[in-house]
């Protein structure tokens, strides 16, 4: 089944087209700065990265440069727009109504427009990609893919927060966590790695990249997660603080006499590595001045160590068996040291990664711990889009 998978932001659209029967992508690319002076870049059929100005006013246009680039004679990927056999949409939060990926019609469409209202800065933009598609492809089955969905098996006590219970009741204030599509593809390679039923396997899994969630996996469901209410909370991130005592705020706010909007701002794009470094939020960036002996590059890695390692701590607790602890996305599957860090120490809880395996890690999925670690450490590559297209190929099949 050839699938489109679409993952739209508020300014760019972001596609894959992906074979399911060989899971891989036949071509992806990316349109960037739509409305503004929109840039169109995708990997073309001799694998050379082309990049171009595109007249992108809006997502449907942008689609429509997609799609023509998808079945453009000669150098195109498809013969005709009918070889697509569904849309597979990331959709970022689901909320309590989505707890599976879904055919999408008019009913799954005002449900993903209610949750806009928790997601004011994700919701609008998947809506808007999904109905350039219903526009330009109104033939074409469409699916959606929540990002919450994953995490819809918690129990209550690990998604309440401790704050009066009307503000559950009244405004959804809860923890949904997010990342779930990648969570879940990185927890089922890894069972399958390892030889394990999926309802059975429990695992930790860290996905660390520019935003980073950790998840907590019994039998095969998540059962807690470090991101909550939005993607704010949890481990250190890029340019998000993570958890943090929430008195910080208002002392922000007194203090510097700011609005919550800018409160806001500088707790999403401004904290985490890139507000504690002063460097960049790129980890690469601060490893290069931790080893050149730049203090604060050295403590920022430290933190973001300690943060992760609290949640490890805390969901070996809660899983009691946990057979592996899994490294995915940019950080999790490219900073040796940063893996090490996070598990150095734990040899009394059966946790011992071969240091030589961890440092000579090349792109595909490793186990690096030694024979006699009774938890294995892997390093799984994540694959959201491919997760996406084969939720799409499932809901499709019924
Ligand atoms: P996103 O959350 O945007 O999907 P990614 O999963 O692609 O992010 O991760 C991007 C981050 O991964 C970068 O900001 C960088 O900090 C980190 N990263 C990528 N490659 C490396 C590397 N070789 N070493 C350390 N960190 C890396």
């Amino acid at each position: 089944m050839k699938v489109l998978v679409i993952n739209a932001g508020s300014s760019s659209l972001k596609y894959q087209l992906i074979d399911t029967a060989t899971q891989q992508a036949i071509t992806k690319g990316l349109i960037e700065k739509i409305g503004a002076d929109a840039e169109f870049s995708f990997t073309a059929r001799n694998g050379d990265k082309i990049k171009s100005a595109a007249a992108a006013k809006n997502h449907t246009q942008a689609l429509n440069i997609v799609l023509d680039n998808l079945k453009d004679p000669g150098n195109g990927f498809i013969g005709s727009l009918d070889e697509i056999d569904a849309i597979g949409h990331r959709v970022v939060h689901g909320a309590e109504e989505f707890s599976g990926s879904v055919k999408i019609d008019e009913r799954v469409i005002r449900a993903i427009e209610k949750c806009c209202e928790i997601a004011p800065l994700h919701n609008p933009p998947n809506l808007q990609g999904i109905l350039a598609c219903e526009e330009v492809l109104p033939d074409t089955t469409q699916v959606a893919v929540f990002d919450t969905a994953f995490h819809q098996t918690m129990p209550k006590s690990a998604f309440l927060y401790a704050i009066p219970y009307e503000y559950y009741e009244k405004y959804g204030i809860r923890r949904y966590g997010f990342h779930g599509t990648s969570h879940r593809y990185v927890a089922m390679k890894s069972a399958e790695f390892l030889n394990k039923k999926f309802d059975e396997f429990n695992c930790i899994v860290c996905h660390l990249g520019n935003g980073s969630s950790i998840t907590a996996v019994k039998n095969g469901r998540s059962v807690d997660t470090s991101m909550g209410y939005t993607p704010l909370e949890g481990v250190v991130m890029g340019t998000r603080c993570g958890s943090i005592d929430p008195a910080i705020i208002f002392t922000m706010m007194e203090k510097d006499n700011l609005s919550t909007k800018q409160v806001n701002d500088i707790l999403n794009k401004k904290s985490g590595l890139i507000g504690l470094s002063g460097i960049s939020n790129d980890l690469r960036a601060i490893w290069e001045e931790e080893i050149k002996g730049n203090e604060r590059a050295s403590v920022t890695r430290e933190v973001l160590v300690k943060s992760i390692r609290k949640y490890i701590g805390a969901y070996m607790v809660e899983l009691g068996r946990v057979d592996a602890i899994i490294f995915t996305a940019g950080i999790g599957e490219n900073d040796w040291n940063i893996r090490e860090r996070c598990v150095a120490g734990l040899e009394n809880f059966g946790i011992i990664i071969d240091s030589d395996k961890n440092r000579n890690v090349r792109g595909s999925a490793t186990d690096l711990s030694t024979d006699g670690s009774t938890t294995r450490v892997l390093m799984m590559p994540t694959n959201e889009e491919l997760m996406i297209a084969l939720e799409t190929e499932t809901v499709m099949k019924g």
